[in-house]
């Protein structure tokens, strides 16, 4: 290769796919686009895609926030990533922990990165122990946990489960789930409605509407059951979230109509897309052509013809490289605006926690603190009158259930959230994942390295 086609941006540390080696690397900006030039000495050098829009990649670091500090349970020994974890070398405490209740899958989807088919699942008492683990190494202060699996509705004590988690008071409760048992069994929607009184979302898998693509990444035709359960979590109520894996040339068309689909359902409060990661059993083709965070941003920017902007989204500070997120606040019956082109958010970063928030109450909570602490200069109460145009401030003092419904009712979030894989492996990426999967002998592993090198030896 001509080494004067591309620009370089930094020096870095990956992984060899061959052998797993440590190797050096160099990120670099070639024709718009993001690549990681990795060189190892016994299997030669290799390309790989880490970003479609160079720009995006370029501006991300000025919302970089340092990372929050969170118990470790490793020592470094042999280097990042052969250490996890946590060890003391890791840059970022937990934003999401997910505890995988079980490795049993009613689904066995062909691109299935846990593996799961049929398997086993963890008793209550573990879990419990997991949960205390993951809430004392944040200090007493564990914000989000996940209830994954496999698929973890078919954990014969789910519902069980969720009482448990609403019992240790996590802020939010997410229930990931392909949405079989959701759309079948109307009895135990309607159970699991009664264990949360807000704080609870069920995070369904929405790949697409085709049956045809849907056979090829699922293994067989969902859009019926997947309609069945929104249709049955409204009827009682519950929050949605739909999680989206795109992968280029099979999917990625329809990102613009997932957003307008989600946008206009009743319960679904916002949309996760997740580019395809190369572990578990995804096949490993096209990963020079690999869906990237920007690749689908830019696909929703062009399928819903500029509705939503690739600039409507901002990195999320704790994990720039990973989650891309926007907040769009609801006009009118079917017209939406995005929340960022009203506020310039990197003024207000000393004030954004270091976790995935999760509704415009979080954050105008945040924004809006040091604007009631201000003695009235003319910077805050510009800050104040473009909040007061987002989030009437009076809404803040209302009722806890009022302030939920509000915000449930005006807003709609959405985030995209990429994976490192051996391909793509940039140190400085890892090392900030707030992704971690809680582990049975209570360790917290990011969720990139858990699948790339610890989930079959575990
Ligand atoms: S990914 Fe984090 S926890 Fe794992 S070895 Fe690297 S720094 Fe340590
Ligand atoms: S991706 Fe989810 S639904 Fe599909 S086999 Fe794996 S655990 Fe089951």
């Amino acid at each position: 290769m001509n080494e004067k086609e591309y620009l370089f941006i930094e020096a870095t540390i990956s992984i060899c796919e061959k052998c797993l080696e440590r190797i050096n690397a160099k990120i670099i900006l070639e024709d718009g686009s993001v690549f990681i030039l990795k060189n190892c000495l016994k299997h030669g050098i290799k390309k790989e895609l880490l970003e479609k829009d160079g720009q995006y990649y370029l501006n991300r670091k000025k919302y970089d926030k340092p990372g929050t500090k969170c118990k470790t349970q490793t020592k470094i020994k042999n280097g990042c990533p052969f250490d996890c974890g946590l060890c003391p070398d890791h840059e970022q405490h937990t934003c999401i922990g997910l505890i995988e209740v079980t490795n049993n899958c009613d689904l066995g989807c062909p691109l299935c990165y846990a593996n799961s088919n049929e398997g086993d699942f963890l008793d209550l008492k573990k879990i419990e122990e997991m949960m205390d683990f993951y809430i004392d190494s944040e200090y007493g202060n564990a914000e989000i946990l996940q209830i994954s699996g496999g698929e973890p509705t078919t954990h014969p004590q789910i519902v069980e489960i969720l009482k448990l988690a609403s019992k240790k008071g996590f802020k939010y409760v997410m229930l990931n789930t392909n949405g079989i048992r959701l759309a079948e069994d109307i009895e135990f929607v309607k159970k699991i409605s009664n264990i949360f009184s807000n704080g609870f979302e069920i995070y369904l898998q929405f790949d697409s509407f085709s049956a045809e693509v849907l056979k090829k990444i699922r293994g067989r035709d969902l859009l019926k059951i997947k309609n069945k359960a929104i249709e049955n979590l409204a009827k009682y109520n519950i929050p949605i979230t739909l999680v989206a894996t795109i992968e280029n040339g099979i999917n990625d068309n329809e990102v613009g109509e997932i957003v307008k689909f989600g946008m206009n359902q009743k319960m679904i409060r916002g949309i996760n897309f997740q580019p395809v990661a190369f572990f578990g059993r995804m096949p490993r083709k096209n990963i020079t052509k690999r869906s990237t965070l920007t690749g689908i941003l830019n696909d929703i920017e062009k399928q819903t013809n500029k509705m939503i902007k690739t600039d409507n989204f901002i990195p999320l500070p704790c994990d720039i490289d990973r989650v891309a997120i926007s907040f769009f606040k609801r006009i009118k019956e079917g017209k939406w605006k995005s929340v960022m082109d009203d506020i310039e958010i990197e003024t207000y970063l000393p004030n954004i926690k270091n976790t995935l928030t999760f509704t415009m109450e979080d954050i105008a909570k945040d924004l809006i603190k040091p604007i009631f602490s201000c003695k009235g200069s003319g910077g805050c109460m510009n800050s104040m009158k473009k909040m007061a145009s987002i989030i009437d401030p009076k809404i803040l003092l209302q009722s806890k259930q009022k302030r939920v419904d509000y915000v449930n009712d005006n807003f709609f979030r959405i985030t995209v959230t990429s994976f490192v894989d051996v391909y793509n492996f940039d140190i400085k990426s890892v090392k900030k994942d707030c992704v971690h999967i809680i582990t049975p002998d209570l360790k917290k592993m990011p969720f990139s390295t858990y699948n790339m090198f610890y989930r079959d030896k575990l």
